[in-house]
């Protein structure tokens, strides 16, 4: 910021003159957010057949295989064009060998819509384990500990069957540490060189994931998810985790979540030239919407305003819940 020291100041200088009317102020807006810029998360779940409303969260439903057109077609025509994929499947195992199977729920849901859209979508899948182990952790149990070299391997199967079955983007959420190294070298050894990684760079361990464990039935079984996901109380060690992601080559950095964290935002956005995404968490999505239930706030205000924090705060690219509805609002403006 640089001050301005020959400005006369009050009365000459006036700031509120920049505010005077509605066109006055669209002319002047410094941060703008486009339907484009979001990514809307949708949940497929395998041995069901009609869409079920989440518990936790109202408004969001998983979706029968065969319901996933749909739903993403109505995205489509709001406008949005990027599409992260979760699975549940119905069967898990201490190895989530479901999680790359050919055949396994993503596998099959990404096949569809590239199927259906062809390049007309961007297709992201997030890579981890939890959904699909016993445990519910994001790694593979030696004892009762996340075996971090253990893990690798696997997430690189999953990301490598996700390109397999048609993914544009693989998003690896486990935080084992080397896991973009083994996932880059594996694409690249399977053909994939043109596979985007996203990494879920500095995922940190929050009380704003519980709504969404509750839709993709993840809670670890035992323990937590403190040896690998990021504390919420260090940010030098947050930047180091971004830093090893760029070294091992990863092609879109990512902080998680996204409100309480935009100060992060802009130490990353500062730090890197990469592409930045922030995810706005099931919490983020579920607070809004038990505040403006009761009438405590607006909701589409609300919405419009945090979402808008984010992308002030440094992010290109916006992971949210509210997709459907930031995208009707910003259609009505
Ligand atoms: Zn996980």
């Amino acid at each position: 910021m640089t001050l301005d020291k020959s400005s006369p100041g009050f009365p000459k200088v006036r700031l509120r003159r920049l505010r005077k009317n509605p066109a006055i102020r669209q002319l002047l807006q410094e941060t703008r957010i486009s339907v484009k810029d979001f990514i809307y998360p949708v949940f497929v779940k395998e041995g069901i057949t009609t869409a079920e409303e989440s518990q936790t969260m109202a408004g969001i439903r998983k979706f029968p295989l065969s319901g996933l057109i749909e739903e993403v077609q109505e995205c489509y025509d709001l406008g949005m064009r990027a599409f992260i994929i979760f699975g549940i499947p119905s069967s898990k195992d201490e190895r989530g060998s479901s999680a790359f199977s050919k055949h396994g729920i993503v596998q099959q849901s990404i096949e569809s819509l590239r199927k259906t859209f062809g390049d007309q979508i961007v297709v992201i899948s997030d890579v981890c384990l939890c959904q699909y182990t016993l445990s519910g952790h994001c790694g593979i149990l030696r004892g009762r500990r996340v075996d971090n070299d253990l893990s690798l391997d696997l997430l690189a199967r999953i990301a490598v069957s996700h390109a397999n079955s048609g993914s544009d983007m693989v998003a690896p959420s486990a935080m084992m540490d080397g896991q973009v190294k083994a996932i880059r070298e594996a694409l690249d050894e399977s053909g994939f060189t043109d596979t985007i990684i996203m990494g879920y760079s500095a995922k940190h361990s929050s009380s704003l994931y519980s709504p969404f464990r509750e839709i993709s039935a993840s809670a670890p079984s035992l323990g937590d998810r403190k040896s690998y996901q990021m504390s919420f109380l260090n940010h030098r060690e947050a930047l180091r985790e971004v830093m090893m992601d760029i070294q091992e080559g990863v092609d879109i950095v990512m902080v998680k979540p996204a409100v309480p964290y935009l100060d992060l935002i802009r130490r990353v956005r500062d730090m890197t030239n990469l592409p930045l995404c922030a995810y706005s968490v099931s919490g983020d999505y579920a607070m809004i919407k038990a505040a403006s239930g009761q009438g405590l706030i607006d909701e589409k205000q609300a919405v419009h305003e945090m979402l808008t924090s984010i992308k002030r705060a440094g992010a290109d690219i916006l992971i949210t819940y509210h997709a459907k509805l930031i995208s009707q609002i910003l259609q009505e403006e």
